[in-house]
């Protein structure tokens, strides 16, 4: 028997920035397909006019493709199953609808909203089910001719799935085996609405998997209490269902609980892969990429929220993650969002770009700092402080004072480290910068703790000082890496205006 080949599809509905969590089912899909050499789909589940937030759908494919979630086939891409939009297939589930219509397997209801609110509010736990159906205005309560003219005469109605009563149906599901229940709980779900002529989520989703060739139906936990009703709708086609495979949780950093927006604003970290502006309210929540994150990184750690190795290996590349990910080593219970997590990843990323990565990276940021630079002097001062920063824009906190001369100098630093023999070493300091030819940091050491030491001075105050001068506080990489950088001149005049500022 030859083996099916490996289909997945990311499915989500354009309602609004796509929340991370979305993200790192996308990110499970996509590993699963490249590993298994099949294909990866973008379908767009837009049967829900109401809750339609123009932008998302160019937003979702934006994301995917800053984080280099490869799309085979679907909305951007086009494939031999197109259009990949739900919206763009009404005639196609039309077609379904009355496939189930005809076979019995789905009935007319014409029961209002107000109707069945009341019936709501008179029955407690009430259910549209089995039990109660045939109290309700439908096709199978309502004499044919009745029917026949409601639908005539341009009355609304819905198509229920009429769901058989207690049978246990069972759901296979990758990460958590065998899940059964009851179809006593199920509901006869609507799968159509005449008023916009369009199926509900349920329908327009099996229809679409199975046309579509879709092998695994990969996607979050909170989708389970739907697979129930999944499989009993391929049954009622003579459709064989796609494998399912549902992923954990992402759980709030602290407490219990999804892990939702309101965490990210509360606890400071973005729950978006990009920006988004909300349409509507003009609301703007922040980004990964925004927030400078490298998509490496957040790939890494989206990949280890659920999933595992099996080994202690924490950095992992795309390549890797596609040959190491199974669904078997996903974990069945939630899994925290820990972002202090996230920086980590992105510091280690950082450490592993080369310099000329970041400095193209950090050119832009410079940029708006007002500062031009080289590239070969942003590559020399990258090397230098990469490691002290988790983000890119961190540098040029980093850094800053090798493209601007301080403006003032640290009163604390001043305090301890300015003396009243200071002016007249940095002085001659600056003498003995000036005659050096060779300006390598090596070099410069070599002369200048020679001259220390032939004047017997003391180092650490000599070269506090010389710090302060330069740099305009006490902080910054080895003193002689920075001035090999600054160059002679600019040294010489940090030193001078030292000199001429810092009062004792
Ligand atoms: N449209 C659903 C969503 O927004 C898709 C769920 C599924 O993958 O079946 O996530």
């Amino acid at each position: 028997m030859s083996e099916k080949r490996v289909r997945v599809r990311f499915a989500p509905s354009p309602t609004g920035a796509l929340h991370i969590g979305g993200v790192r089912t996308a990110l499970y899909n996509y590993l699963f397909a490249k590993q298994h050499g099949g294909d990866m789909l973008l379908r767009i589940e837009d049967t829900d006019s109401q809750r339609f937030v123009p932008g998302a759908e160019e937003y979702i494919i934006e994301s995917l493709n800053w984080l280099g979630i490869k799309i085979d086939e679907g909305v951007g891409v086009g494939g031999p199953h197109a259009p990949y939009r739900q919206s763009e297939r009404r005639d196609i589930y039309k077609k379904y609808v009355n496939q189930l219509l005809e076979a019995g397997k789905a009935y007319i209801a014409f029961d209002t909203p107000d109707e069945l609110e009341a019936t709501r509010a008179g029955i407690a736990n009430f259910q549209y089910d089995a039990s109660t159906r045939e109290g309700m205005r439908n096709s199978l309560s309502l004499p044919t001719k009745e029917v026949e003219d409601l639908i005539n005469s341009g009355v609304q109605y819905v198509v229920r799935f009429k769901v058989e009563p207690n049978e246990d149906v069972v759901v296979n599901d990758l990460i958590r085996g065998e899940v059964v229940i009851n179809s006593n709980i199920l509901d006869d779900k609507v799968l159509y609405k005449s008023a916009d002529e369009l199926p509900t989520y349920h329908l327009a989703n099996i229809v679409d998997d199975h046309l579509m060739e879709v092998s695994h139906v990969i996607r979050g936990e909170e989708w389970l209490p739907s697979a129930p009703l999944h499989v009993l709708l391929y049954r009622a086609f003579g459709w064989e269902s796609p494998a399912f495979a549902h992923l954990p949780l992402l759980l709030k950093p602290d407490g219990n609980g999804k892990l939702s927006k309101r965490d990210g604003d509360r606890l400071g970290f973005p729950v978006f892969p990009l920006q988004f502006t909300d349409p509507k309210t003009g609301a703007v929540s922040s980004g990964y990429r925004e927030a400078g994150y490298l998509p490496e990184a957040v790939i890494n750690f989206l990949a280890l929220l659920g999933w595992n190795p099996g080994t202690d290996q924490e950095i992992m590349s795309m390549e890797e993650l596609i040959k190491d990910f199974s669904l078997e080593r996903c974990s069945k219970s939630g899994a925290k969002f820990d972002y202090e997590k996230g920086k980590w990843f992105n510091h280690k990323y950082i450490q592993m770009k080369d310099n000329s990565e970041i400095a193209d990276l950090f050119i832009p940021v410079l940029k708006d700092y007002g500062v031009e630079a080289q590239k070969e002097t942003v590559e020399a001062i990258v090397a230098l402080v990469k490691e002290r920063v988790n983000f890119i824009k961190e540098l040029w906190e980093q850094s800053s004072f090798f493209f601007k001369a301080p403006k003032s100098y640290d009163e604390k630093v001043v305090k301890k480290r300015w003396k009243a023999e200071t002016p007249e070493q940095m002085t001659k300091l600056a003498e003995v910068l000036t005659a050096i030819d060779d300006f390598s940091a090596e070099n410069q050491e070599r002369i200048v703790k020679q001259w220390i030491a032939d004047n017997e001075y003391n180092l650490g105050g000599v070269m506090n000082a010389f710090r302060l001068a330069i740099v305009g506080e006490s902080k910054g990489p080895h003193m002689f890496d920075i001035t090999a950088i600054l160059g002679k001149e600019e040294t010489v005049a940090r030193i001078k205006t030292a000199v001429d500022t810092i009062a004792i």
